[in-house]
């Protein structure tokens, strides 16, 4: 299961209830920032989420409102303790204007208190673990070197613990080697296949996140049969031809690529402060339905078997694992 904690849904400037892009992605023990739009430092802390293992951030292009928060975030993010690095991946051209953001702005002349890794994608898987992985895909918006990111969980076959029981499957590690696919031979000497205890393959839940962009045609294939995707509405149909020459989608723009690509829920951000957002979300779904446009704070769950489903949104003060944190940051001033 993935969570998704809409944290600035604005396209290019902010307005009075949109910060500008960011949002974080958690799965499992893992915590994803996609990109950091100037202000997501006081937004994170408005959500209550904290700080804590926010050590891994996607960009998804070099344009200023998808990085600018980096500056404040980092500057106050290498001062907390419990980071041991923190790693930035991106396009060539998103990192070396992060890079100059970093290097030339924030930390000048300054030695960095930990590592900052800035890790340079092309398209493919680019982390991985057990469960799911993360992969990078191009899409075509302006510049050369815009990425949509793909959380895909791994396909699983269940355990049937009642076939198990049946044929009287110890608990225990014998079961854990059957789910890992090795056979096992019980105390009375008979030999208990996988096959004979798992059930048919369970597709994992499939999160894709586009980024800004200006086609669809050119990511179908990534963004084919995902439980959930999350896409940009910058404008309206009545403005397509802004849209076109910004490069950026319309509502019905999204909406058509999500019918084409069946997926299950599509969730729209990145709305221009020309839009209102019930003539985006009325747009959308004439073609796609299931359609929400995401509020800044908006949580989402993503299941393999349940699909989307909205949480109750993340307030200050609300649900705080870790509210205290900012608490625990050392506030001396920076002399930069
Ligand atoms: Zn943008
Ligand atoms: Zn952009």
């Amino acid at each position: 299961m993935f969570e998704l904690l809409f944290l600035g849904t604005s396209a290019s400037a902010p307005s009075v209830h949109r910060g500008l892009s960011a949002q974080l992605v958690m799965a499992k023990e893992y915590r994803f920032l996609i990109d950091c739009g100037e202000g997501t430092q006081r937004q994170i802390l408005r959500s209550g989420i904290g700080f804590k293992r926010l050590n891994r951030i996607l960009i998804t292009h070099g344009h200023l409102d998808h990085i600018l928060g980096l500056a404040g975030l980092l500057s106050t993010l290498v001062r907390w303790e419990s980071l041991d690095e923190l790693t930035i991946y991106g396009s060539r051209w998103a990192l070396e204007r992060v890079q100059d953001l970093i290097y030339r702005v924030v930390f000048r002349n300054e030695r960095l208190p930990l590592p900052i890794h800035l890790v340079d994608l092309s398209e493919g898987v680019f982390f991985e673990t057990d469960d799911f992985s993360v992969s990078a895909f191009p899409v075509t918006h302006r510049g050369a070197g815009c990425l949509g990111y793909i959380f895909q969980e791994k396909t699983r076959r269940p355990f049937l613990a009642e076939k198990a029981e049946a044929l009287g499957v110890p608990f225990g590690p014998e079961r854990a080697r059957l789910v890992r696919g090795e056979p096992i031979t019980l105390a009375d000497g008979r030999v208990i296949q996988p096959d004979e205890v798992l059930g048919a393959d369970v597709r994992g839940a499939r999160y894709v996140h586009t980024g800004d962009i200006g086609r669809t045609e050119d990511i179908l294939e990534y963004v084919r049969d995902a439980h959930a995707l999350v896409t940009e509405a910058t404008y309206l149909s009545a403005d397509a031809d802004l849209a076109q020459q910004f490069g950026h989608m319309t509502a019905a723009g999204a909406a058509r690529l999500a019918a084409e690509a069946r997926v299950q829920a599509l969730i729209l951000t990145h709305l221009s402060r020309r839009s209102r957002e019930r003539d985006v979300l009325a747009e959308a779904q004439a073609i796609f339905p299931n359609t929400y446009v995401a509020r800044d704070f908006d949580r989402f769950s993503i299941h393999k078997e349940r699909g989307v489903t909205k949480l109750a949104p993340a307030e200050a003060n609300g649900h705080a694992e870790n509210s205290e944190a900012a608490l625990e940051i050392d506030d001396s001033p920076l002399e930069l």
